[in-house]
């Protein structure tokens, strides 16, 4: 139904139905105007105290969230979201999930009250083929997501959706699944994966965690072997991330926190620029770098 007709039918529904519909028609993202691509980016988030320290990490997430223009959504792919089969949050208010512990008290008592869109969940459902997609009513938002979005849009003004990562299915799965997300680059939503590209918490050299920069030499090692492949376009490399030998064994323990990355490397049209940011190891076993699409 075009949107004429779909008005006309409108009209002849009692008032308060029609003004209720309209209302509800404009949170769709079929309905959100045509934008520009937004541009899609994998961040890598380390520590939740980043979610409220002003340090140079948080800075590059306040930078990066300013030079984008403002999303209608944002739709995340967070580390921190395992499950059977793959969900989207389908809730009007998500709540902040402080999935961590041995933090301060001012962590815990961080909210990041960002509406949620029922209606945008549902069309990415029905644009996913591969899969069945689920409506979610019971996660929110985990620090993977918020912990960024309280540093780049502190205002949490813009709806924000996540998508969960199936642990039962292979590299390839997780990248064919976010090529079928790319409508949504042009109705203004912002897709963010969150993770880390090397994330290693059982080797985190406790000793060195306020010596900036430090890296181990496999971490090192693969960190800028993933930066080559990223730039390079090389993405099959990439989702063959389990034949890249010893350093990528000891950057990917499990899975979770790199494959994010692979959801915003899907969402690349060819030509367009891949930039670094926050491209920093932390604690030995960690990186932070992140990557910005167009
Ligand atoms: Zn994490």
């Amino acid at each position: 139904m075009d949107r004429k007709s779909f008005l006309k039918t409108l009209s002849l529904l009692p008032l308060s139905a029609s003004a209720m519909k309209l209302n509800e028609l404009s949170t769709m993202a079929s309905n959100f105007a045509t934008t520009e691509k937004m541009p899609v980016i994998f961040v890598g988030h380390g520590s939740p105290m980043n979610a409220i320290e002003d340090n140079e990490f948080s800075k590059g997430w306040k930078a990066a969230g300013a030079a984008i223009t403002k999303p209608n959504a944002v739709l995340c792919i967070s580390a921190h979201w395992e499950t059977k089969g793959t969900w989207v949050t389908a809730m009007q208010k998500p709540q902040t999930i402080h999935d961590f512990g041995g933090f301060p008290q001012a962590l815990f008592d961080v909210q990041y009250p960002a509406q949620g869109n029922p209606l945008l969940a549902g069309e990415i459902k029905t644009s996913i083929k591969q899969t069945e997609v689920g409506l979610d009513n019971k996660w929110g938002l985990d620090h993977g997501c918020w912990s960024i979005l309280n540093q780049m849009f502190p205002e949490a003004n813009i709806p924000v959706l996540q998508l969960s990562l199936d642990y039962t299915k292979p590299a390839q799965y997780h990248y064919d699944l976010a090529a079928e997300l790319m409508w949504l680059r042009s109705k203004g939503v912002l897709i963010m994966g969150s993770g880390n590209l090397v994330h290693n918490l059982g080797m985190v050299a406790w000793d060195k965690l306020n010596v900036s920069g430090f890296g181990y030499e496999w971490a090192m090692e693969a960190n800028e072997k993933m930066k080559k492949y990223i730039l390079g376009g090389e993405h099959k490399l990439l989702i063959d991330y389990k034949s890249q030998g010893k350093a990528w064994d000891m950057a990917i323990p499990t899975p979770e926190h790199y494959l994010p990355l692979l959801y915003v490397l899907a969402l690349k049209k060819e030509k367009e620029t891949v930039s670094l940011f926050n491209d920093k190891a932390v604690a030995g076993s960690l990186t932070m770098t992140s990557v910005k699409i167009g």
